[in-house]
């Protein structure tokens, strides 16, 4: 499932190709994925334009001329393209926004969704959410203010949106090895360490701002010519990984569960908090 890193590689994409044009058209060819009948949709989209693009967790957050907005949550397997009719993408599409002659296309969304609403409904539905890791707000004493009291471990910590937004399976195992932490420690632990909290807030803070800006690790290009989308898959150290070797110390990276979440790591350079 794409990420803070990924969500956020789309958002600075984005930002350069789509503010300001007007939507020409727009296709919808799975209601499901929308929250309003295609008419509306269609209707309160058309002759509108995005005048921003904002990133909350793993949503993007696209602001309209009218005041309204629209919520994408990728999920499991969704994706973005953007291009020509010619460059049109060799997969269904649920939802196509028309500008001009380039379309943004919206891929495999079938547990994601696309969902109109006003700024209102948009606050309500983020309610919920923890801040921003890579927040300018954030720092080492309100991480570990977030952590404290939390039972449980880095795994499901880390992943949890309420805690922390953005994080997911990929980057809680990869924040957890640049800490040298296993991701089965307890957070109790960890935090009860002031250097361990340290070292931790630091790796996540790395982790996440170099996979964004090395495009994290989406499958499929945003649009032609684009090399920067998914570059970081290769760069991933431990996810997905199971019995490669280690690039830190040589180790063999193992797969585990941690309450029913799969975790990868090295157990010879990661240690027990
Ligand atoms: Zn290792």
């Amino acid at each position: 499932m794409p990420e803070l890193p990924e969500m956020e590689n789309y958002r600075t994409l984005l930002s350069e190709h789509i503010l300001d044009k007007l939507i020409t058209g727009v296709v919808v060819n799975r209601e499901k994925t929308i929250n309003t009948t295609t008419d509306v949709f269609v209707n309160e989209l058309t002759g509108n334009c995005i005048i921003f693009v904002e990133r909350r967790a793993k949503h993007l957050i696209f602001h309209l001329a009218n005041g309204k907005r629209l919520v994408l949550h990728l999920m499991l397997g969704g994706m973005l393209f953007w291009g020509t009719e010619d460059e049109r993408p060799d997969r269904s599409t649920q939802v196509e926004i028309q500008f001009g002659d380039h379309t943004l296309f919206f891929i495999g969304l079938r547990l994601g969704y696309l969902h109109l609403m006003t700024s209102k409904e948009t606050e309500a539905a983020m309610a919920d959410l923890g801040p921003e890791p890579l927040d300018r707000r954030m720092n080492q004493e309100r991480f570990a203010s977030l952590l404290k009291g939390r039972r449980g471990t880095l795994k499901t910590t880390l992943v949890n949106q309420h805690i922390i937004a953005g994080i997911g399976n990929c980057y809680s195992d990869e924040i957890a090895f640049a800490a040298g932490l296993r991701p089965s420690s307890k957070t109790q632990h960890i935090v009860s360490s002031p250097e361990l909290t340290e070292r931790l807030y630091h790796a996540m803070q790395s982790v996440l701002r170099e996979a964004a800006s090395e495009g994290g690790y989406m499958e499929m290009p945003l649009m032609q010519g684009d090399s920067k989308t998914g570059k970081f898959d290769e760069q991933c150290r431990v996810y997905d990984r199971e019995g490669e070797t280690c690039p830190r110390c040589g180790g063999t990276i193992e797969r585990v569960e941690i309450t029913g979440k799969k975790a990868f790591f090295c157990p010879k350079c990661q240690h027990e908090a």
